[in-house]
């Protein structure tokens, strides 16, 4: 990248690329997550839930895109063996072993809120220190908070359609 460009993040370089490492295992997982959920859920409702569980993969994977740009840029390598995702991610992964649909809903939910704080937590720390990556987080918190948005609302849904069954 421009020599100017990585200049400006100085001494702040290793511990920008580990922030956005992590993140980016993060969204690897998450990605995953959603992308099997997609397939295999059940139960009423299921239809919606897949068509928003598949949107919200397309976003993940486009997260990490995002951060690998970002990542390549600083001079960096992005994590190469998925195999490390799990040592470097922040939220871990929930597998959808319940294919239940409010089960499903819950563990993404929680997915989404861990995220938030992540992302939450890296605007916090990096601030001014590296604009170009507060930036990249703040737009990746806001798909984050609309994901969290998304599924309580259909839990919602999901709770009034079940209380009347
Ligand atoms: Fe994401
Ligand atoms: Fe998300
Ligand atoms: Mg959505």
């Amino acid at each position: 990248m421009g020599t100017r460009g990585r200049e400006i993040v100085g001494e702040h370089l290793p511990r920008v690329l580990e922030l956005l490492n992590k993140a980016f295992a993060d969204e690897w997982l998450a990605y995953y997550q959603y992308w099997v959920g997609s397939k295999i859920v059940q139960g009423p409702m299921k239809d919606a839930v897949i068509s928003e569980l598949v949107l919200h993969a397309a976003d993940e994977l486009r997260h990490a895109d995002m951060i690998t740009a970002r990542i390549i840029q600083l001079g960096g390598t992005p994590i190469t063996s998925p195999r490390e995702w799990f040592t470097f991610a922040n939220c871990g992964y929930a597998a959808p072993d319940d294919p239940f649909v409010k089960k499903i809903l819950e563990q993404n939910i929680s997915g989404e809120q861990c995220a938030i704080n992540v992302y939450n937590s890296i605007i916090s720390e990096i601030g001014l220190k590296d604009p170009v990556t507060y930036n990249l987080a703040v737009q990746i918190l806001q798909d984050e908070v609309e994901h969290e948005e998304d599924l309580q609302a259909l839990l919602e849904d999901l709770g009034v359609f079940l209380v009347r069954q």
